[in-house]
């Protein structure tokens, strides 16, 4: 049976790279790309010039799989996570990470424009496959909640709570290891594509409200869609029931991790508006805990040995149950094809190539 507890053969972590298409002020500048995809070879090739010379050093890296600026949102789930539905009502946990630089695409790879069919993203796609899938499996029973928070600043808040009011989320241990749960985060029931499109909606909304207050806060936070889907059929001799998870994260952008990087290097006026305040100084200087952690718990569990450092940020404890064992990752690793964006393409495509 297809959604009985299966052997999992294949590797439990997929990094796979997408290239967005250049953008007009890119073409403008003129600039033939630093960064070009073979599909063929599932590599992706980076072109840098070096200071005052016109010496080319070229870096070649490889992946599970290599999207294009011409591949679809349908491409991208194909390659991605539709391959992984059948986990979920197995009762596994499976999360899709997309990391990157600002601006090369991860919000438009986890969420995408609702409003046209071409334009959804991962997280559309992917839990309305869910409800597909069960309604023509063999679950006479099922339930599918969703939960949508941030991690900003190693603080939760809650991007489906009904008040305005900006409410701040705890951890707490389950016990008897089962994990983290998030105290007083809103579980939504869905049942269809309209139900799903209206709870990013929701979200979208909120952080749009959030971003007035701190500028450029969203390329600073992480964004986690939570799917979890309960599914029970009779079986000889009693009941089974299967428990899996999704989680679609979209994390802060990849300069982040870097101290005292600029949000964007692109964008001047941005970053010229963020030095203006004391706080936000702070928060340019200070480090993300959650992007760096997350690297280290990858490296961790790659190399199956030594402690792997979960509790160490918001994200990886959260996480902590999704990440390792049995349990399917993939990561997205989203870059720009422009020169000026070439040293943070470098950087984040040898994060990524790592954690294959
Ligand atoms: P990030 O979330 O990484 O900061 P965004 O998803 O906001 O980046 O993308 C930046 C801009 O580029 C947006 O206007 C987005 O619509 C556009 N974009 C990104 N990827 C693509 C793509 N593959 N095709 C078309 N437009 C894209
Ligand atoms: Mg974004």
């Amino acid at each position: 049976h297809p959604f009985s507890k299966p052997q999992i053969p294949t590797a439990n972590v997929r990094v796979v790279c997408r290239i967005r298409p250049m953008n007009d002020k890119e073409k403008k500048a003129g600039a033939t790309p630093a960064a070009t995809a073979s599909t063929e070879r599932k590599e992706v090739a980076v072109v840098r010039i070096l200071a005052g010379g016109t010496r080319q050093v070229r870096s070649t890296f490889h992946f599970d799989d290599v999207l294009t600026s011409f591949s679809s949102q349908e491409d991208v789930f194909r390659a991605t996570l539709q391959p992984l539905v059948g986990q979920v009502l197995a009762g596994y946990e499976t999360t899709a990470f997309a990391y990157g630089q600002t601006g090369t695409g991860k919000t438009y790879t986890m969420e995408g424009q609702l409003d046209s069919v071409e334009g959804r993203g991962l997280v559309p796609r992917t839990a309305s496959a869910v409800l597909e899938a069960l309604a023509t499996s063999e679950f006479t029973e099922s339930s599918v909640t969703v939960s949508y928070l941030e991690i900003y600043n190693e603080e939760l808040s809650d991007l489906l709570a009904c008040s305005d009011r900006h409410q701040k989320l705890d951890l707490k241990d389950v016990g008897g290891g089962r994990g983290v749960c998030c105290q007083g985060l809103s579980e939504v029931e869905v049942h269809s594509m309209e139900d799903i499109l209206e709870v990013v909606r929701r979200a979208q909304e909120k952080r749009r409200v959030a971003e007035t207050r701190v500028n450029a806060r969203s390329s600073r936070s992480h964004s986690i869609f939570t799917m979890k889907v309960k599914c029970q059929r009779a079986v000889a001799g009693g009941e089974l029931e299967n428990q899996g998870k999704l989680h679609l994260v979209d994390l802060a952008g990849s300069e982040c991790a870097k101290k005292g990087g600029l949000i964007y290097s692109e964008d001047v006026s941005a970053a010229a508006r963020m030095l203006a305040g004391q706080e936000e100084e702070r928060e340019r200087r200070s480090i993300n805990q959650s992007l760096l952690t997350l690297g280290r718990v990858i490296t961790a569990l790659r190399e199956g040995s030594g402690r792997v450092p979960y509790r160490d940020s918001k994200l990886t404890r959260l996480l902590q149950d999704a990440l390792g064992g049995r349990c399917k990752t993939v990561i997205i690793a989203t870059i720009s094809p422009a020169l000026a964006s070439v040293e943070e393409t470098i950087s984040a495509l040898s994060y990524a190539e790592q954690a294959a």
